[in-house]
């Protein structure tokens, strides 16, 4: 299949080209043809499939096939020539033939990079980012353009259609990515409320990991005969992805481990899971006195801080990215080979994504997570979501004292020392030394105490343990 096959226009078929696309993935097959024809869609893929594309590409070519409106003044233009007669300029409202909702202001600026390189050629479309944190008067100069395309969080955009800015009254088109994320972080009133702001008559298109549940209901309220596409459920995914998990007694088992396999030498970048703001932050400092470049990114922090932030973890200033779950989905930078959970997710569906982080473009990528005893029943649950089994690992010199506690290993099928289940497959890249699965024996730092950076300190809260915090600080 090719992208001419599925009916897209030249100028977007020359923007694709010139991206390094190929050839259309799975859900872009599906997807496409679908949306040009005008279908409601509800779409359930994995992250990294190319779904972006997929609801992008139709609407710009359906936006570009739509007759320029009469040459009449845009509000910008407007407000200008009012201020020239001498009167106090009205903000004419902003109207936009497209909407995507996103849940995070990560997946938003993605989503509005993208669309960018996919309609270079059509300069008449523009697409503009909405979102929290972002300072108000820049958004009126924005939304004053009056951009076809609006992406945007929830929230703000409720902000500016309650002060007037934004009228949808010409909406044609109707995206919402990662619903089910969106629903996980209560946005549920304000999608009801936008959705019901728009035309009956346009054409919506839902992006879940699920349509079951929640998101399901809502997906046949606000859809009308859609056609659904399951490329892929949540479970079964990330093949490319070799995953395992390390048991640790205590916090300073956990990060003195952490540290160590943070130096492994096929590691180019990474991202650490933490559960609360303020761990990202603590640990993003341990991490850098311990001689890591390392950054903390989390929502407390301005929209400048998370840009500059991710900005420098793409140009590879930052190797070791040390986020909550708000940066687990959007994040697309190909050099991050490693994801470690440092605290577990909440959700099985939050494992997926995160890991999700590192095996992007094609390339493999390695998912370790460091599991306190108590918590091996969180791993079953991952493993039943993932219907994937994650094979246990040790590194030589921090082995964990409480060996018996890990029940997976002795159950039958289980792990046992040695064990390659979840290892690369063959010809893939293989990460520790040697042989796949197998505990290191690099001799880094063999000792029985293991590796004590510059940074590694006896008083260092984080060498004791702690009792977790609420999964709510995120
Ligand atoms: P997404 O699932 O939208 O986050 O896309 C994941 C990554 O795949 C992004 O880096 C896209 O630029 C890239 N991508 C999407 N479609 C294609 C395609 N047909 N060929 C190559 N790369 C693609």
């Amino acid at each position: 299949m090719t992208f001419e096959a599925l009916g897209l226009n030249t100028s977007i078929l020359k923007a694709l080209t010139d991206a390094g696309y190929t050839k259309p993935t799975p859900v872009q097959e599906q997807a496409v043809p679908a949306a040009i024809a005008g279908k409601d869609l509800l779409v359930s893929s994995q992250t990294g499939s190319g779904k972006t594309a997929a609801f992008m590409l139709p609407s710009l070519h359906r936006l570009a096939a739509i007759e320029p409106a009469p040459a009449g003044k845009t509000p910008n233009q407007e407000m200008q020539a009012a201020r020239s007669r001498g009167e106090r300029p009205r903000f004419k409202p902003a109207q936009p033939k497209m909407l995507v909702l996103t849940p995070t202001r990560e997946l938003a600026l993605q989503v509005t990079t993208n669309t960018d390189k996919y309609s270079v050629n059509l300069r008449r479309i523009k697409a503009v980012s909405i979102l929290g944190g972002m300072p108000y008067p820049k958004q009126m100069q924005l939304l004053a353009k009056n951009p076809e395309i609006l992406v945007a969080t929830p929230g703000r955009l409720i902000d500016h259609m309650e002060s007037g800015k934004i009228d949808f009254s010409q909406l044609q088109i109707l995206v919402l990515d990662e619903a089910d994320r969106m629903l996980d972080m209560g946005f549920i009133d304000d999608i009801e409320k936008i959705v019901a702001a728009t035309p009956d008559g346009r054409q919506t298109m839902l992006f879940s990991a699920t349509l079951d549940g929640v998101v399901g209901n809502m997906a046949r309220r606000i859809t009308k005969e859609p056609q659904i596409i399951q490329i892929m459920t949540a479970a079964n995914k990330h093949e490319n992805i070799t995953q395992r998990v390390h048991f640790v007694d205590d916090l300073s088992h956990k990060n003195r481990l952490l540290d160590h396999l943070l130096r492994d030498d096929t590691m180019d970048q990474a991202v650490v899971f933490t559960a609360t703001k303020r761990d990202a932050d603590t640990i993003a400092d341990r991490l850098n006195i311990a001689g890591f470049s390392a950054a903390a990114l989390h929502g407390d922090m301005h929209q400048g801080a998370r840009n500059r932030t991710l900005e420098s973890l793409r140009r590879g200033q930052v190797k070791v990215l040390v986020a909550t779950d708000v940066a687990a989905r959007g994040i697309d930078v190909p050099s991050i080979t490693h994801v470690f959970n440092y605290d577990l997710p909440k959700f099985p569906e939050d494992y997926v994504h995160r890991i999700g982080r590192t095996g992007r473009a094609g390339r493999n990528g390695l998912a370790i997570s460091l599991v306190n005893h108590a918590e091996g029943m969180n791993v079953k649950r991952i493993e039943r979501f993932t219907k994937q089994m994650i094979p246990v690992n040790v590194v030589e010199g921090y082995e964990p004292k409480k060996t018996g506690s890990a029940p997976r290993s002795s159950r039958p099928g289980g792990w046992k020392p040695g064990d390659n289940r979840g290892g690369a497959k063959p010809g893939q890249r293989s990460f520790s030394k040697p042989g796949n699965g197998a505990p290191r024996r690099d001799g880094v730092s063999g000792s029985a105490e293991g590796y004590k950076g510059p940074g590694f300190k006896a008083n260092n809260p984080y060498n004791s343990d702690r009792p977790r915090r609420s999964y709510g600080d995120r």
